[in-house]
């Protein structure tokens, strides 16, 4: 593009010779015969450079250009004067100018000097677009580190970065409190000095620049357990730049981990009990230990099909208790289920049972029983379990009730016996996987203490409570609450 020249000079035949030279030369060129006309043209249009006669009829030539600077900055100057003298250059000089040319000048001058201003302009153009592009890319790596910083800030794990000499590069909010330090404290400190605790000794080294690469580790602080992981890091070329440390807390993984293992160990001894008894009743009958008559054996085989009837019911128990953990969503049925007829099914259940030990079982339902939101199968397993105990764990010529009301907008069911109750300290591990109360009345009652931790869990997805108050020696009192479905 062509370079726009503004020429400031009260000699007629001077800016005119000095226009018709330039635009000759393909520059865009505006004549002005005075200060004040000069700047009405620049302030009506950006000129690249501006060529000033030094005497002006109004202003003086240093006043123009002082305003010229301050106002257009972007605008080369050159001075023209016929009384190019030391005081005048160097006042000018220190007004920014940025060329003089004395006259007489040639055309060949002129040219020469106009554009070397309007290349040094260009330059000076590049040169500002080329700085404020690095600015830019600047504060954009600065935005990059930032984000960088507040991602590893936020992370739950405590991370640290050390550089390849040892010396602590990052460090998040989590790594501080572990080490109980302050973040200030651990920037630029050397890790090895700040990781002195004994349990730490395995990081230290894991941190360490002959260490393998990758390492994980599992440390032990007190009561909690903690993953430790570390990892260099290096550039595309190969050049290691230092490691990375990140420390999570698997005080939670570590006891589910347990007690899974626990509950594998305790299921593995409820399958070999009746294994077990089986199989000894029927190595009786294999000798024939107790005569040829087939008969004598009835009892036994009884026995050992009560014991298999346990098992399966074990394995049915099982498979119910993954299946709820693995169903993650509710499964209502729409509009609800009726409470009425599934309480009445479950006494039904039990009722031959407890005809037998002559306890009585009452259903108390209210009028107007909304319908509870929960699935067909899982209340009636609710309600099964529940009334089955309640016989069960009942004293001969008991009794045990049922009743169904509405509280507080949900379906509260509550299951009351009076029979042996539960000792205070047991109550919170009802609900426990295999946990049965040890006590000479409950040791001739079948169970395998799965029902109850299936009750709660499908209680609990329902979006429902379940809680028991019980007295030992007189009875307990289940009270489950079911949220009501709305009415379809
Ligand atoms: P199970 O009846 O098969 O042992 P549950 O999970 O249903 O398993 O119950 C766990 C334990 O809670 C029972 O072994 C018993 O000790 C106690 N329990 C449950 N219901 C009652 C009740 N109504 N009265 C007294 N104890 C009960």
């Amino acid at each position: 593009m062509t370079a726009s020249v503004l020429v400031i000079d009260d000699e007629y035949g001077v800016r005119t010779g000095v226009r018709q030279i330039l635009e000759m030369e393909g520059f865009r060129v505006r004549d002005v015969e005075t200060g004040r006309e000069a700047l009405d043209a620049l302030s009506q249009s950006e000129f690249d450079i501006a060529l000033i006669d030094y005497q002006l009829p109004d202003v003086d030539g240093l006043t123009l250009l002082a305003s010229i600077r301050d106002q257009h900055p972007g605008t080369m100057t050159c001075m023209i004067t016929a009384y190019a003298n030391i005081d005048t250059a160097i006042a000018a000089t220190r007004q920014g100018i940025d060329f003089f040319l004395p006259k007489p000048f040639t055309p060949e001058d002129l040219v020469g000097v106009v554009s070397t201003l309007a290349r040094h302009k260009q330059l000076r153009e590049e040169a500002e677009r080329l700085k404020s592009e690095h600015e830019k890319n600047l504060f954009a790596l600065a935005t990059e580190k930032s984000q960088t910083r507040s991602l590893v800030a936020s992370m739950r794990d405590a991370v640290l970065v050390v550089n390849r000499d040892g010396e602590i590069a990052l460090a998040n909010d989590a790594m501080a409190r572990f080490l109980g330090k302050s973040e200030s404290e651990l920037l630029h400190a050397r890790a090895a000095d700040l990781i002195g605790l004994a349990p730490l000794a395995t990081i230290r080294e894991m941190l360490l620049p002959t260490a393998p690469e990758r390492a994980v580790s599992e440390i032990e602080i007190g009561e909690k357990t903690y993953m430790a992981s570390v990892t260099e890091f290096r550039l595309s070329s190969g050049e290691t730049l230092g490691r990375i440390l990140t420390i999570a807390d698997t005080t939670d993984l570590r006891r589910m981990a347990m007690e899974k293992s626990r509950f594998i160990r305790t299921m593995v001894h409820e399958f070999r009990a009746p294994i077990g008894a089986v199989r000894s009743l029927v190595d009786v009958a294999l000798d024939a230990s107790m005569g040829e008559q087939i008969a004598a054996y009835v009892p036994l085989l009884q026995r050992a099909t009560a014991r298999l009837d346990g098992l399966g019911e074990l394995i049915g128990d099982l498979l119910s208790l993954s299946r709820i953990d693995l169903e993650r969503s509710r499964s209502a049925t729409p509009g609800g289920e009726q409470v009425a007829p599934a309480v009445r099914a479950a006494v039904e259940v039990h009722q031959s049972r407890a005809d037998l030990r002559g306890i009585g079982v009452s259903v108390e339902i209210a009028p107007d029983l909304p319908n509870a939101a929960i699935g067909g199968d899982e209340l009636r397993t609710v309600l099964v379990n529940l009334v089955g105990n309640a016989v069960k764990y009942n004293r001969d010529g008991g009794r045990a009730s049922v009743r169904a009301s509405v509280a507080d907008g949900s379906v509260l069911i509550e299951i009351e016996d009076t029979g042996i109750g539960i000792r205070a300290a047991n109550v919170p591990r009802l609900f426990e996987e295999f946990y049965r109360e040890k006590r000479p009345e409950t040791r001739d009652v079948e169970g395998n203490g799965l029902g109850l931790a299936i009750v709660k869990r499908l209680v609990d997805k329902s979006g429902g409570q379940i809680d028991v108050a019980s007295i030992e020696n007189k009875g307990t009192t289940f009270h489950v609450r079911l949220p009501a479905a709305t009415r379809v």
